[in-house]
């Protein structure tokens, strides 16, 4: 399986890559700046160029930025949401010049102005930033646990951001785990889960469908608040993670763990926890020692 962590670029890009070599991963997020505002760091061709030297060199692939939380895209105020924009296409460039495959996107709130004025804004700054910037970068929408006013916890609000965007070839889906879960799509039963696939691709398209945050949650079902946990020491439990992370249409996506952690031996311990929960991986494994 294709697995990987969220890793932290303190100390630089190049770092980053070192750090999610260390822990094992074949694929890996980061954020390109600070996820909460502040001017982002310079992003000089030979650092960007050296971080995918190396990361291709690793066999981490795909590689997804994950944008900054202050851009509002679904923002109801006109300063609010070209501040945004401006932000969010500055980012769209800086995941092109990393090499990144996806820049993955939280949709935004909008502020008690109704779920159809935020769409259509989302959408709007999704065209102007496709249209305007030259990449190859894929922009994956993320599904939110739906707490206050943001958008992205149905799958009817992203199918609406969707169908008003032109460049759709440039427009997927990223699901988190804990997100769905939050958000009352009953993805911890056998038979939920079936249900929330068959509903996705009803209304959304399973083909869209890129790239999985795969994250247990301290939230309960359906309590609309967002809280990642460890694998398997949530409420989603390691059942449920075992069923979803082996099923025939998601078994061959990529997975990100955005796990709680104090140090890389959480991230260890997650990723070994996943690895242990994933069939298959420890026939392979077992066949490695058994040549030694
Ligand atoms: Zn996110
Ligand atoms: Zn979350």
């Amino acid at each position: 399986m294709r697995l990987g962590v969220h890793v932290s670029i303190a100390g630089g890009l190049v770092e980053a890559v070192a750090r999610a070599k260390r822990l094992g991963c074949t694929t890996m997020q980061i954020f390109s700046r600070s996820p909460r505002g502040g001017p982002a760091p310079k992003l000089p061709a030979e650092v960007a160029e050296q971080f995918d030297t190396q990361r291709r060199r690793a066999k981490i692939n795909p590689l997804a930025i994950h944008s900054p939380y202050i851009i509002n895209l679904a923002s109801p105020e006109a300063r609010m949401w070209k501040q945004s924009l401006r932000l969010y296409q500055e980012e769209y460039e800086r995941a092109g010049l990393l090499n990144a495959q996806y820049l993955v996107t939280h949709v935004g709130s909008h502020r008690g102005s109704g779920d159809a004025a935020g769409i259509a804004r989302v959408a709007q700054a999704l065209n102007q930033t496709l249209t305007d910037t030259p990449s190859s970068v894929m922009i994956l929408l993320e599904n939110t646990a739906g707490s206050g006013q943001g958008l992205g916890d149905q799958f009817e609000q992203l199918a609406a951001m969707r169908a008003k965007v032109s460049a759709k070839s440039r427009l997927g889906i990223c699901l988190d785990t804990a997100h769905l879960f939050a958000a009352g799509h009953p993805i911890h039963t056998a038979e939920g889960l079936e249900e929330v696939l068959t509903s996705f691709d009803r209304i959304i398209g399973m083909e869209h469908l890129r790239l999985i945050h795969l994250n247990d949650s301290k939230a309960p079902f359906g309590s609309r608040v967002d809280r990642h946990w460890h694998i398997g020491q949530g409420h989603l439990g390691a059942e449920a993670i075992r069923r979803f992370i082996n099923h025939p249409r998601l078994k061959s996506l990529p997975f990100i763990l955005e796990t709680p952690k104090k140090s890389e031996a959480d991230d260890h311990r997650n990723l070994t926890a996943v690895r242990k929960l994933a069939h298959g991986q420890r026939q392979a494994r077992g066949a490695v020692s058994a040549h030694r």
